[in-house]
């Protein structure tokens, strides 16, 4: 939305925000009286040292000098209004550039605005997305039944409050739902283009954090908040359109209904999937989600209709006649809630790219159960923990070639840090540290 469709009080404050390596929102707040399409703040390039448990870690290549600039893409321009107790929010997300202005090397939403743009030059390509958040009501206490009136009934007056904040900020839900696991919910939004889709998945977090506190109770969305219970997901939904907006995913006659360019899409995210675990499931926990039997996914495949796949062809609706033509896409289900939303579409997207720019076959679509220690033993696994997801990115050129030296040398440093530090504690300890945090 630009400034002007967004009217509010001159009196609000607006925050010019960034997300972080630890897909934390971060930023600094102005009077929206003072706010024009030519402000700009002061960032430091050492903050995306900052990782998940909140310190700025050693040996990264970013210092005590330099400095960058907050721009804010006022397309992104949002207003939160209607959260108990707290002032409407307005909020911008902004790209790091340099001091005159050109793109910061390390800037991840540069990251997957450079996609989408190579995306669109390279192959005349757009994409429609939207991302699902699974979390967990950890203030509750007593039963939960799966999926039940009275799980959702008990999450109000939180779950009306959430749908109708999502909708007045233009985030467009959809739907609202407890989920399998314990206490567990999950809200989703309409698919937009990628950018503004990550900016979404950003805002619903934080509007989840705002609703929940202002209510005295505690939401997370830490891949699993305790062992043995259900994960929470963050699951990407995308197509793949031409620039005409018409799509490009669906062809009845091949296996799948898959186009060719669908299949080499899909190729390229299934390769290079666990080289980008280390960044798709960037927390210690994360492997305790990624694991068989889960509903999500221990290994890099592609499967119809299956929650176990990395990379999921979604179902379509068909009733009364319904069209499938556009409606068939792809679900990437690896993601959590540690992964910056940019980068994670970003790398989906590149991944993608690779794919066709190698004219890679439709990988082997998985058709019904899986079968790990049958038919489907020779899917490529993913990894088993985080210092081997490091181990594996750092070993695919293609995957690193993605980010500048600099950004690469800053996520090893906070993520082999963060591993070193939580791995001594027992899987108890370490759910309840990424649970604080998320
Ligand atoms: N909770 C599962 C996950 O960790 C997903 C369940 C579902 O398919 O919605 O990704
Ligand atoms: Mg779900």
């Amino acid at each position: 939305m630009t400034p002007e469709q967004v009217p509010a009080d001159l009196d609000e404050l607006i925050f010019i925000a960034t997300t972080d390596i630890a897909a934390r929102t971060k930023g600094r707040a102005m009077r929206r009286a003072d706010f024009d399409e030519r402000s700009s703040l002061g960032w430091v390039p050492a903050n995306l040292g900052i990782g998940s448990l909140g310190h700025i870690v050693t040996d990264i290549p970013y210092g005590s000098t330099g400095d960058l600039r907050l721009k804010p893409d006022l397309t992104s321009l949002a207003r939160v209004d209607g959260i108990p107790g707290r002032p409407p929010l307005n909020i911008v997300f902004a790209d790091l550039v340099n001091t005159d202005g050109t793109p910061w090397e390390s800037c991840p939403r540069t990251f997957l605005r450079d996609a989408v743009e190579q995306l669109r030059s390279e192959f005349g390509l757009t994409v429609r997305s939207s991302f699902e958040h699974e979390f967990v009501d950890v203030s509750a206490t007593g039963d939960h039944h799966p999926f039940s009136l009275q799980a959702f009934r008990r999450a109000e007056p939180i779950g009306s409050q959430l749908m109708t904040v999502l909708h007045r900020a233009g985030l467009e839900p959809e739907n609202w739902l407890p989920e399998y696991g314990r206490h567990q919910y999950e809200i989703t939004v309409a698919p937009t283009d990628p950018l503004n889709a990550a900016d979404r998945a950003i805002l619903v977090r934080d509007i989840v954090y705002d609703i929940f506190e202002a209510h005295d109770r505690e939401a997370s969305f830490a891949p699993v908040v305790s062992p043995g219970e259900t994960g929470n997901g963050v699951h990407v939904h995308f197509g793949l359109d031409d620039l005409a907006g018409d799509t490009l995913v669906f062809d009845p006659s091949r296996p799948g209904r898959l186009s060719e360019l669908a299949g080499s899409f899909a190729a390229g995210i299934v390769r290079h999937g666990p080289a980008m675990a280390a960044l798709m499931a960037p927390l210690a926990t994360s492997y305790l989600r990624l694991a068989p039997h889960n509903w999500s996914s221990a290994c890099s495949f592609l499967g119809l209709q299956n929650r176990e796949a990395l990379l999921r062809i979604c179902p379509t609706n068909e009733l009364d006649g319904r069209d499938p033509r556009r409606q068939l896409h792809f679900e990437f289900r690896g993601g959590d809630i540690g992964a910056n939303p940019w980068i994670l579409l970003g790398m989906i997207l590149r991944a993608g790219m690779q794919g066709l720019r190698e004219q890679l076959t439709t990988p082997e679509i998985v058709v019904g159960e899986l079968d790990l220690d049958g038919r489907h033993a020779g899917l490529a696994k993913l990894p088993r923990n985080l210092e081997e997801a490091l181990d594996v990115m750092k070993r695919d050129a293609v995957v690193t070639g993605w980010f500048s030296p600099a950004f690469l040398a800053t996520y090893e440093a906070i993520k082999r840090d963060e591993f070193a530090s939580v791995q001594a504690r027992s899987l108890t300890e370490q759910c309840e540290v990424y649970t604080r945090v998320y």
